[in-house]
């Protein structure tokens, strides 16, 4: 016996006159008074079943009890379909099956939604994700995703990497989030930590001589969910010894355009643009610009220094976008709404109308110095940010992609793909008033600037970088510091004691004393890459089983409150919610 001949959106012309079996869920069934066509799917397409009472009299009666998603197994002959009937949206289009035999393998309770509704609230997909995942765009999103993992491995062997397993139970990792913490049974009051990545394994497994490592590892971060961002991810890790940086940025150019043609979409053109941290943020106002457009950002301090208008001249920074629109008073109330929320104080502009008449409360304030370096086409409007510098590059960044996106500036269509480099080694961490890491405490400070770690952290530039595409940040790596030493100022410069990086770090510190080779990495997240890849906004579209906002999976009912013998065992009390 065999389940299926063949599948359900494969039979052709070809096969017409031949007995055939299929199996598969019933996506639609029609009663035509006598005749019942049943449409059958799987995964590859839709075949049509014909049960004819006078061919078939038992089917005809079983046919009468097909609903939505019953699954069936037919046996019958392929008929070619009458001139009038065939349907040439369907591959399957020009034949039907006569059913000589119908089971009905497996029935269906009435469907939550059918799985041609449009617009179905998430909640209840992600509730009934069996039949959510049936559709044809899921099906597609996650067959496509393999399709792309396949090619980075494949792409990852064929440049010498070796796949390592690195464990999931581990010692806090530093990458800017919570841990999520496991209770151990055998040791009460222990805990492990998920790991947010497998950063120090491979560091240690480059440290152990294996030049070239790589994996497609899941990290754990307890961070707010976001369209973007998940409890756990996957995330295709790698490291190198002996590298440049040249050659860490070669081995992604490579992955990502193999990604690119296994999904027959034309690959981005290599080398990948590269970029300054500085050069994105003063010119985008961004660590990650959607270079789709232009519409740079301009530098006025100098030009300000001095000025009559005061609100420049009290500013530590200046800058403006030149837009090529004469705003409306409207318009530009709208922008200012847009830029406080940012954080910006007000928004000063210039409009130079169609005539080339300047517009602007500001404007009898400037000297001709200022007006002629404010200069733009009739047409268009200076808008200005002063502020501290964070302020101007967040606001004008925000503002920049607003206004790519309102007038339509964005080529879409276009795949941006370049690299920001040298970002800041450390930044400064609000709530502590401590000197953090930008990346983590791994990365290299840039070749000169050792030094400035202790005497000006402000000021030490790393030796990190990221990958974009699009404005969206695909993944990030660094050479890595290979000297203990090092390692040691960093954590100090972060107001770490020797005694915490000893407990935090001390095996790692321990394993770069015995010959560490220098080495560097990167980490790609797969699940924007692959959402993006396949136009979907929302990473939840590209994977099988997501949690919603809140953090909870809507199919299991996870997370929940356990039973007090469990946590007996584990030595754990809860309090009570309220205390
Ligand atoms: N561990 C880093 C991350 O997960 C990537 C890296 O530096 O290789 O983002």
């Amino acid at each position: 016996m065999t389940w299926r001949d063949i599948r359900c959106g494969e039979p052709r012309a070809e096969q017409v006159g031949r007995t055939l079996t299929l199996a598969g869920w019933a996506a639609r069934r029609r009663d035509h008074g006598g005749l019942v066509f049943v449409d059958l799917r799987d995964h590859t397409g839709v075949m049509q079943l014909v049960v004819n009472p006078e061919r078939s009299p038992a089917a005809a009666e079983l046919a009468k009890e097909i609903r939505n998603e019953f699954v069936l197994r037919a046996t019958g002959e392929v008929v070619a379909r009458s001139p009038d009937t065939v349907n040439p949206r369907m591959p399957t289009g020009e034949v039907e099956l006569l059913v000589d035999a119908l089971e009905i393998v497996s029935r269906s309770t009435p469907l939550p939604f059918q799985l041609d509704d449009e617009g179905v609230d998430e909640g209840l997909r992600l509730r009934y994700r069996w039949l959510d995942l049936r559709r044809e765009s899921m099906q597609r999103n996650l067959r496509s995703r393999a399709t792309v993992v396949a090619a980075i491995r494949r792409s990852m062997e064929e440049q010498g990497f070796v796949d390592i397993w690195t464990p999931g139970l581990t010692l806090g990792t530093p990458e800017g989030a919570r841990d999520f913490l496991v209770p151990v049974r055998l040791q009460p009051g222990n805990f492990f930590a998920l790991a947010q990545s497998p950063q120090l394994f491979k560091q240690a497994l480059m440290i152990a001589g294996f030049d070239r490592y790589y994996q497609i590892a899941t990290c754990w971060r307890d961070e707010d969910l976001r369209a973007d961002r998940q409890f756990e991810f996957r995330q295709l890790d790698l490291e190198l010894a002996f590298p440049t940086r040249e050659d860490v940025l070669d081995v992604l150019e490579k992955v990502v355009r193999a990604s690119f043609e296994s999904v027959g979409l034309e690959a981005p053109e290599r080398p990948f643009p590269r970029l300054s941290y500085a050069e994105a943020t003063l010119s985008y106002g961004s660590d990650k610009p959607d270079l789709r457009f232009g519409l740079e950002i301009q530098d006025g301090t100098e030009v300000t220094r001095g000025s009559e208008f005061a609100v420049f001249a009290g500013a530590s920074t200046v800058r403006f976008l030149v837009v090529p629109q004469a705003f409306s008073r409207g318009e530009l109330a709208k922008l200012e709404t847009i830029a406080k929320e940012w954080g910006a104080k007000g928004l000063a502009y210039l409009v130079c109308d169609q005539e080339g008449e300047v517009r602007s409360p500001i404007a009898k304030f400037l000297s001709p110095n200022e007006l002629a370096a404010f200069a733009a086409p009739p047409g268009s409007t200076v808008l200005f940010v002063a502020d501290e510098r964070p302020v101007v590059e967040r606001v004008l960044g925000a503002l920049r992609l607003h206004l790519g996106r309102e007038l339509g500036l964005i080529e879409e269509g276009r795949n941006a793909f370049h690299w920001v480099l040298d970002f800041p080694l450390f930044q400064l961490d609000e709530d502590s008033g401590k000197w953090t890491f930008v990346h983590h405490p791994f990365t290299s400070p840039l070749a000169g600037h050792d030094e400035l770690i202790d005497r000006d952290p402000a000021n030490a530039l790393s030796q990190h970088y990221d990958l974009i595409w699009n404005g969206w940040e695909l993944g990030s790596g660094s050479i890595r510091i290979h000297r203990s030493d090092v390692q040691q100022r960093v954590f100090r410069a972060m107001g770490m004691t020797e005694e915490e990086a000893s407990t935090k770090f001390g095996w790692f510190l321990e394993a770069l004393q015995m010959g560490a080779p220098p080495h560097g990495g990167f980490a790609l997240g797969l699940d924007r890459f692959v959402a993006l890849l396949a136009g979907e906004p929302n990473i939840r579209e590209v994977i099988a089983f997501p949690k919603v906002s809140s953090g909870a999976d809507p199919l299991t009912g996870a997370p929940t409150p356990v039973p007090a013998e469990q946590l007996d065992e584990l030595g754990i009390r809860v309090l009570d919610a309220e205390s």
